[in-house]
């Protein structure tokens, strides 16, 4: 019996992304972070006709900018996790245990519960937040790329020195449904220069939806059971072709028998009753 878990998820990075990732303060770069704005509640109006619920990792510099977007989603039964705060890397244990706490603290705020889930700005999980989430009690992270299809328990104390063997840390209870970024939307459509060079991204929605129906594909057909996550960004995934597209994938998954869209906590509480923490 096919048993297929399906993960939409949105990075709702809004204006942080070009602050903290790309360091751009240009009103035209900060105008594509307003953007996000705009896609979220397309996404919002489009996730109530399918009746899908789904996960929004939220910089807590976008519930400061945008509190009522942020209150809509989470009231519209939506999942809100962590995603840093200003969606920077890693910079110092000390920064990064404030910066933490302080993004809680403002989605605690506005949304009136704390979250359960994080996921690295950028794909750039430290060992110093690794701790955080741990200290912290959360239920599951998303940065990682271990896997793609089945969820597994982070390990802390890994060590991969350079003039030795790889050396394996220990599991903990923090579920980790891991990310790839070939099932997110921002490096191929995404059209970015920075100093370091340019991703032209701007690539043709049949493209992509050949690369995100693959997946899928092959985890319905030839693995039968596991997760699929997506990842997408409201200011990308918001413009019109793009959304077309999504709509037609979520319409291709919703054909298959035995697949059910659902939120990563859902999906990471059911992972840890299955599998008991080792
Ligand atoms: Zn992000």
């Amino acid at each position: 019996m096919k048993q297929i878990d399906v993960c939409l998820t949105f990075d709702f990075d809004a204006f942080s992304v070009w602050i903290g990732t790309f360091h751009a303060r240009s009103l035209s770069a900060l105008s594509r972070g307003e953007f996000g704005n705009v896609g979220a509640n397309r996404l919002l109006a489009l996730l109530a006709d399918w009746g899908v619920r789904s996960t929004w990792f939220i910089p807590g510099h976008t519930a400061d900018a945008f509190p009522g977007t942020v209150q809509k989603i989470a009231q519209a039964g939506h999942e809100i996790a962590h995603h840093g705060y200003f969606h920077e890397r890693a910079k110092g244990a000390e920064d990064e245990r404030r910066d933490f706490d302080r993004a809680s603290a403002v989605l605690e705020r506005i949304t009136g519960r704390r979250p359960v889930g994080y996921r690295s700005p950028a794909a750039g999980l430290s060992a110093n937040i690794l701790n955080c989430l741990l200290e912290r009690n959360f239920l599951y992270d998303s940065s990682l790329m271990g896997h793609d299809f089945s969820p597994y328990y982070c390990r802390v104390g890994d060590q991969a020195p350079s003039d030795g063997p790889f050396q394996w840390g220990r599991p903990t209870s923090l579920v980790e449904l891991p990310f790839t970024w070939g099932l997110d939307d921002f490096p191929v459509f995404e059209h970015v220069w920075t100093r370091n060079g340019v991703n032209p991204g701007l690539a043709a929605p049949s493209q992509v939806y050949e690369i995100w129906v693959g997946d899928f594909d092959y985890l319905y057909n030839r693995l039968g059971q596991g997760t699929f996550i997506l990842t997408m960004h409201p200011q990308v995934i918001g413009r019109g072709h793009r959304l077309l597209m999504l709509e037609r994938l979520v319409q291709h998954m919703r054909e298959h028998e035995g697949v059910t869209f659902k939120t990563m906590a859902e999906v990471a509480e059911e992972f840890r009753r299955m599998h008991p923490i080792p």
